[in-house]
């Protein structure tokens, strides 16, 4: 083992502190990564103050990871020393099972090994990308193109292909009208994609502060959820809703919104269950649906489409020591559209 520099949070109660983590040796199949920048999820915040279930603690977090391969194993063939490359959501999963045989390792019926917090095939708690340097089995590092900058690139391994998956599976495409829930972090993700993918993009949010962005980020149509007539004018209008919100929402009312044939997906996570009414799900033979992630090869899919496009993600990078600051940031929603940390503040 050795030991990286850090940002971890000792408990559910206390800031982030920088620290060391201990990475283990570089395996014949591992890359070791020099982390330059990393994303700020809002899944970072939920599982550092335990609202996500029990924590290991002291814990660093962050799974929206972009850097440099510095040293490779001797039997890694994917990927060399300078390439540039990004780690997301999982570092490993068992690779034996039916979904991971059909490249949907988020889905593996073993358990995925998520990159922080959970514990790996190696039985140590895993550390995320706060941090100088992670070590990561060479199937679960991707290739981040040379005309994506890192430090846009970070979110799109979390937030990019947590919104790219389901619209790539339910068909977001031209002629399809595609909905997006709240414009943070994943929405604005949502957005951009929608919109490159040739959908006709609408933006549902709680009221039109953000309008002029989401209409500059791709967005056709911008209505706010807090004017009851919004659902009256849009009713029965969409293919496809994505909800990125992770509060509580009416999920009949939004149903209500779907066309022939329609799902409402969801990719944000609130802590309570939701209603819903049956009924609304027969009217329109309508789906209620939630994706997770993507797999490996989907989100390398999902990175030379960013590249291919010029999409990436709008920043606010931030030095390590704002960390802290950043996550009250991240709770007032006072971001657009997510903090990058720059890992050299770190070292
Ligand atoms: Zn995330
Ligand atoms: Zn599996």
């Amino acid at each position: 083992m050795f030991t990286v520099t850090a940002y971890a949070a000792p408990s559910a109660t206390e800031p982030l502190v920088r620290t060391t983590v201990d990475r283990r040796e570089v395996g014949p199949h591992d890359v070791l990564i020099e982390i330059k920048y990393a994303g700020i999820c809002h899944s970072d915040i939920h599982t550092v103050r335990g609202e996500w279930g029990e924590t290991p603690f002291p814990l660093t977090p962050g799974h929206e990871i972009a850097g440099v391969v510095t040293r490779v194993g001797a039997e890694v063939t994917k990927h060399a020393v300078g390439d540039r490359v990004g780690v997301g959501c999982m570092v490993d999963s068992c690779r034996e099972c039916v979904n991971c045989l059909a490249g949907q390792e988020q889905y593996c019926l073993n358990g995925m090994t998520g990159t922080y917090a959970a514990v790996g095939r190696d039985g140590t708690v895993t550390q995320g990308g706060y941090s100088t340097h992670i070590v990561v089995t060479e199937d679960f590092v991707v290739r981040i193109p040379d005309g994506l900058a890192l430090e846009v690139a970070a979110p799109l391994l979390c937030a990019g292909i947590t919104t790219y998956s389901p619209l790539h599976h339910w068909g977001a495409g031209p002629g399809k009208q595609v909905a997006v829930v709240g414009l943070g972090g994943l929405g604005h993700m949502a957005v951009k994609l929608a919109h490159a993918m040739g959908a006709e993009v609408t933006v549902l949010s709680q009221t039109l502060n953000k309008q002029e962005d989401g209409l500059r980020l791709g967005a056709d149509h911008y209505y706010a959820t807090g004017d009851q007539e919004t659902f009256k004018k849009l009713a029965n209008t969409f293919d496809l809703i994505i909800n990125t919100v992770s509060a509580r929402i009416d999920v009949d009312a939004y149903l209500s919104l779907l066309a022939l044939n329609g799902s409402l997906v969801n990719v944000g996570a609130p802590a309570e269950p939701l209603p819903v009414n049956v009924f609304s799900l027969f009217s329109g033979r309508r789906s209620f649906a939630g994706s997770s992630i993507g797999g490996i090869r989907e989100t390398q899919e999902m990175l030379d489409f960013c590249a291919d496009r010029g999409i990436g993600s709008e920043i606010e990078v931030i030095p390590a020591d704002k960390i802290n600051d950043a996550y009250e940031r991240v709770l007032a929603s006072d971001v657009r559209y997510r903090f990058v940390i720059d890992i050299a503040t770190l070292s």
